[in-house]
C-alpha cells in the first residue's frame, strides 16, 4: 500500500498547495455556511460544558426555577448543536464531493494529454494507486480534518479562556499539566504506532513467504527445497515473536504511565481546586466545570497533533497532484476534429532520423534512418527483435519526437501539424490488443465514435469479424475484457482491424502478430489486413517474412540501422544479407 509521505511544511509549498482552493472557490457559500456551522457547534459544546457547571450550583442552593432555566438553556444548545453538526457535515460534503470530483477529472483529463515520455518514467500501477491515495487523502482532509482542526483551535482558545475568567489560579494549575501529558501521549503512541507497523511489514514478509512457495510448490518438491523453505518461513515467525514482545514492553510501559499521569494530574487538579472551593475562590460547580472543560481541551490539545499532521500529509498529496497537473501536456483535450475534411494523401520520409528513449539517453535506438514511402504503397519493417521496428512506428505517430532528424508527412515536417488531426489519419492495429472492457460494438465506435450501425458491421464484416460476432449470444453487445467474454487472440485482433477499418485512416500502421496465432485465424486476420491495406500508406512490422513478399518496398533494420532496403525479389539475390538470412531461418514455419 502506499502512504503519502508527510513533507515538511515550508511556506512555499503551504502557499502553493492553497491552490486547491481554486477547486473550493465556486462553492464558497456553502463552504462559508459550513464554517458558521462549525463555529456555532464548537461554542455551543462549550457552553453545554459551562452551564453543566453551573446546574451543579443551582441544585446546591436549590434554585428549582432556575435549574429549569438553565436545564431548557441546555436543551436549547443540544439542539443547536445537532442542527448545527449535521448541517455543517452536510455543506462541507457538498464542497467536497464536487471538488473533489472536478480534481479527478482535471487529473485524469490531464494525464490524457500527456506525452509518452512522462509515462515512459513511470510505473503506470505506482501512478494510479498513488494519485487515487493522493485524492482520497485530500478528501478525507477536506471533510473531516480541516474542520477538526477549526474545532479544536476553537474548543482549546474558548476553554482556557472560560477557565481563565472563572479562576486563572486553577487555569494556570491546569495549563501546567494536562496539555503536556496530551502532547506526551500523542508523541508516545506514534511511536507505538511506529513500532506496530514493523510487525506488520513482518508479517507481510512471512505472508509473501507462504504465497510464493505455495504457488511454486512444484519447484520445491522437485528441488527437494521443503527444508529450505521451513527454515525461511521459521526465521521471520521468530522475529515476529521478538518485535511482538518489544511492542508488548513499549505498550505496557506506556499504558502505565499515562494511567499515572493522567489519574496524578486529575487527583492533583481536584486537590487545588477543592482548596479554592473551601476558601471560598471558586464555587463546586466551577470545579466541575473545570474539570469537563479541561477533559475536553485536553482531548483536543491530542487531537490536534494528529489532525496537524493529517493536514500536512495533504499538503503533500496536493503538491504531488500540482505536479502531474502542472507537467507540459502535448496537446490540447477537444471533442471533436474541425478539421476533418483535409485528408493526408499518405506521403512519408524519414530524414536522417535518430533516436534515443528518454529513460536510456546513452543508448541509440534508432540511428541516422532514412526512408520513405509513396502514398497508398505498403512499407514493411523487418529485423530481429530489439532492432528498434515498433520504435519507428511510434516515432511516426509522434508518441516520442526524434532527437535528431526529420519526419515528413505529405512534405511538411511532422511536428507542425495539429498532433490531434495527424494521430487521426493514422490508425495501428498493434501485436498485443488491448481491448476496452465494454461491449464489441463500443470497441469497434473506438475507431469513428458517431458511426451508424451499419457502418459498424461493415467494418466488422470488412475485418472477418462479423461472423464470430453474430455467433455470439449477444452479439455486438457482447461484453469483453475481464468480466465478459474473453476472445481469442486472433479474434481480439479482428475487432483492431474493424476498429481500424472504422477509422478509415490515411496511413496505417500494423505490428503484426500473425505469429500467435492458429492457422485458419492466421488467414482471416490476413486476409482482413489486406483488405484494410488497400488505397492506404501502409508500415507493417513483419514477424513472418512469408506475408509480406507483397510489400512495395521492404526495409531490413538491425540494432537501429537500415542495413539492407529493396523488394522481396531484389532482397533475395543478396548473397549473406540479413533478409535472405532471416527467410532462411523461417523457411517451412
Ligand atoms: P522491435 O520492435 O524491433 O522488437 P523495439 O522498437 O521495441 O524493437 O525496441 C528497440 C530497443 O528499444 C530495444 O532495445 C528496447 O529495449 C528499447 N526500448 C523499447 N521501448 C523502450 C522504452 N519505452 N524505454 C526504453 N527503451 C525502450
Amino acid at each position: 500500500m502506499l502512504h503519502t509521505e508527510r513533507k515538511r511544511l515550508t511556506k512555499q509549498s503551504f502557499r502553493r498547495s492553497l491552490r486547491i482552493f481554486r477547486y473550493i472557490s465556486p462553492y464558497r457559500v456553502p463552504f462559508i455556511i459550513g464554517l458558521i456551522c462549525l463555529a456555532i457547534s464548537s461554542v455551543s459544546s462549550l457552553a453545554i460544558f459551562s452551564s453543566l457547571g453551573e446546574l451543579i450550583d443551582f441544585t446546591q442552593q436549590n434554585f428549582k426555577e432556575k435549574v429549569w432555566h438553565v436545564t431548557l438553556l441546555l436543551g436549547i444548545l443540544l439542539i443547536i448543536q445537532a442542527i448545527t453538526s449535521y448541517l455543517r457535515i452536510y455543506t462541507f460534503s457538498i464542497v467536497t464531493e464536487n471538488s473533489i470530483a472536478k480534481l479527478r477529472k482535471d487529473v485524469f483529463n490531464h494525464l490524457l494529454i500527456l506525452p509518452m515520455q512522462f509515462y515512459a518514467s513511470k510505473r503506470t500501477g505506482e501512478l494510479s494507486s498513488r494519485i487515487s491515495s493522493d485524492i482520497s487523502t485530500i478528501k478525507d482532509s477536506l471533510t473531516t480534518y480541516l474542520a477538526e482542526f477549526i474545532r479544536q483551535i476553537i474548543i482549546i482558545i474558548g476553554s482556557v479562556a472560560i477557565m481563565w475568567s472563572t479562576s486563572w489560579k486553577l487555569a494556570l494549575f491546569m495549563l501546567a499539566t494536562l496539555p503536556a501529558l496530551a502532547l506526551f501521549a500523542v508523541s508516545f503512541g506514534r511511536y507505538v504506532r511506529k513500532l506496530s507497523k514493523k510487525a506488520q511489514n513482518q508479517v507481510a514478509e512471512s505472508q509473501t513467504i507462504v504465497e510464493e512457495t505455495l504457488t511454486g510448490m512444484v519447484t520445491v518438491k522437485a528441488f527437494t527445497g521443503e527444508w529450505f523453505e521451513s527454515r525461511r518461513y521459521a526465521k521471520v515467525t521468530d522475529d515476529l515473536i521478538r518485535t511482538g514482545m518489544k511492542n508488548a514492553v513499549v505498550r505496557g510501559i506506556f499504558a502505565s504511565t499515562l494511567i499515572v499521569f493522567l489519574f496524578g494530574s486529575v487527583v492533583a487538579i481536584v486537590w487545588f481546586g477543592s482548596n479554592l472551593v473551601a476558601k471560598g475562590e471558586i464555587t463546586g460547580g466551577n470545579l466541575f466545570q473545570f474539570f469537563l472543560l479541561s477533559v475536553f481541551m485536553a482531548g483536543s490539545v491530542g487531537g490536534l497533533a494528529d489532525t496537524y499532521s493529517q493536514l500536512q500529509k495533504s499538503i503533500g498529496a496536493t503538491e504531488n497532484l500540482l505536479d502531474i497537473l502542472e507537467e507540459k501536456p502535448e496537446m490540447k483535450l477537444i471533442n471533436e476534429l474541425k478539421i476533418d475534411d483535409k485528408r493526408f494523401n499518405g506521403s512519408i520520409e524519414f530524414i536522417n532520423v535518430s533516436f534515443a528513449y528518454p529513460s536510456r539517453k546513452e543508448f541509440p535506438v534508432i540511428r541516422n534512418l532514412s526512408f520513405s514511402i509513396e502514398p497508398g504503397k505498403q512499407l514493411a519493417i523487418v529485423g530481429p527483435s530489439g532492432a528498434g521496428k515498433s520504435t519507428i512506428t511510434a516515432l511516426l505517430l509522434r508518441l516520442f519526437e526524434p532527437t535528431s532528424g526529420t519526419i515528413l508527412v505529405d512534405g511538411k515536417p511532422a511536428a507542425e501539424y495539429d498532433l490531434t488531426f495527424y494521430r487521426s489519419q493514422m490508425a495501428l492495429v498493434p501485436q498485443d490488443v488491448i481491448l476496452f472492457g465494454g461491449t464489441i460494438r463500443e470497441n469497434i465506435l473506438y475507431g469513428k465514435p458517431n458511426a451508424t450501425e451499419n457502418e459498424i458491421i461493415e467494418a466488422a464484416r470488412k475485418a472477418n469479424a462479423h461472423e464470430f460476432i453474430t455467433s455470439f449470444p449477444d452479439g455486438y453487445d457482447t461484453i469483453v475484457g475481464e468480466r465478459g467474454t474473453k476472445l481469442s487472440g486472433g479474434q481480439r485482433q479482428r475487432i483492431a482491424i474493424a476498429r481500424a477499418v472504422l477509422s478509415d485512416p490515411a496511413i496505417l500502421l500494423l505490428d503484426e502478430a500473425t505469429s500467435s496465432l492458429d492457422s485458419e485465424s492466421e488467414r482471416q486476420v490476413q486476409d482482413a489486413l489486406e483488405k484494410l491495406m488497400q488505397g492506404r500508406t501502409s508500415i507493417v512490422i513483419a514477424h513472418r517474412l512469408s506475408t509480406i513478399r507483397n510489400a512495395d518496398q521492404i526495409l531490413v533494420i538491425d540494432r537501429g540501422e537500415l542495413v539492407e532496403k529493396g523488394d522481396h525479389q531484389t532482397l533475395m539475390q543478396k548473397e549473406g544479407g540479413l533478409y535472405k538470412y532471416l527467410t532462411g531461418l523461417q523457411v517451412g514455419i
